[in-house]
């Protein structure tokens, strides 16, 4: 069996031309004004450090701007509400990302919390899970919702799939168990209390590797003909899903790098696409 390879990379780009027609759009309609994406950054962690310049870069590959807020490590649980307080009345705003993780001394939940549902365009919100899981409008969280959007594009339907996701974080498992529940999948939920994790892998149609542990889940554990989804990505260019030997036997699969990274900058901007939409409708 041959694989299809599910090219988050070649989505992205094709989504990219996409909004960069979209943003010259509402330029075009505005006196030139844009979608923001207010970007908050607290600390000075390298790696999060790239993940912020990465998003900028893209809101500048489609013409749209962005606006970085760096604040210090030191930053108390309560000066950072009140940034997002401003960000959420600044009307030129039309999204806000605040980077995870922040530093261990501030309220992370109530950090994410604040930001307004409707400029929540990472999906990160009590509000918006809330509301996604139940079927209403909110932007979803941007990594599970990437991954959607390429099962999507690949025209894979998840209707009567037993979806098996490992790892229950609030940005990646969680959201995503609910969506693909939305999208009628049998869901199983594991995480590191499950017991005989390997059982509840073989019965899957469809896995999504979200423990951020190298190849920790097995390629001999997954069965022939499923859909893997690996969320993972470590030093080494391997995921959390021991990949090169599933290549020829499985329906679909993400690569690492390439699959589910690229669509996660992509919905956040796409997101803030639509933000800016709605406010210049
Ligand atoms: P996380 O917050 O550390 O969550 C990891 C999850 O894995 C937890 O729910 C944990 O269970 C579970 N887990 C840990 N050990 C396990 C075990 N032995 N058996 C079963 N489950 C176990 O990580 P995350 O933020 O969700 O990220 C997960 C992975 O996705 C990482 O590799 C990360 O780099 C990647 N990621 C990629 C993107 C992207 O844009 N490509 C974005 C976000 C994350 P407990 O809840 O019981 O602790």
């Amino acid at each position: 069996m041959t694989a299809l390879l599910l090219d988050g990379k070649y989505v992205a780009q094709l989504t990219e031309a996409n909004l960069t027609e979209r943003v010259a759009a509402l330029k075009a309609k505005t006196g030139n004004r844009t979608p923001v994406l207010a970007t908050i950054l607290v600390g000075d962690d390298p790696a999060s450090a790239t993940y912020v310049r990465m998003k900028a870069n893209a809101c500048r590959r489609i013409g749209m701007e962005s606006m970085a807020i760096e604040l210090p490590a030191s930053t108390k649980t309560n000066a950072l509400l009140s940034q997002i307080e401003q960000l959420n009345a600044n009307p030129d705003v039309h999204g806000i990302l605040l980077q995870h993780p922040v530093p261990s001394h501030i309220d992370e939940r109530a950090a994410f919390d604040m930001i307004a549902l409707e400029k929540d365009v990472d999906g990160v919100t009590c509000l918006g899970f809330g509301r996604m899981s139940m079927g209403e409008s909110a932007y979803g969280c941007a990594t599970p919702q990437g991954i959607m959007r390429l099962l999507e594009h690949y025209e894979l339907s998840l209707s009567g799939l037993h979806a098996v996701v490992v790892g229950r974080s609030p940005i990646l498992g969680k959201p995503m168990s609910m969506m693909m529940l939305q999208a009628n999948a049998t869901v199983t939920i594991c995480h590191s209390r499950t017991r005989d994790l390997e059982s509840h892998i073989r019965q899957a149609d469809l896995v999504v590797g979200a423990v951020g542990r190298p190849e920790f889940i097995r390629a001999d554990w997954i069965k022939d003909g499923a859909i893997v989804v690996d969320a993972g990505y470590h030093p080494g260019g391997v995921g959390d899903i021991e990949l090169t030997p599933l290549i020829d036997r499985v329906k679909a699969y993400t690569p690492v790098p390439g699959g589910v990274g690229p669509m996660t900058i992509n919905t956040l901007i796409m997101q803030t696409v639509q933000s800016g939409e709605k406010a210049f409708a």
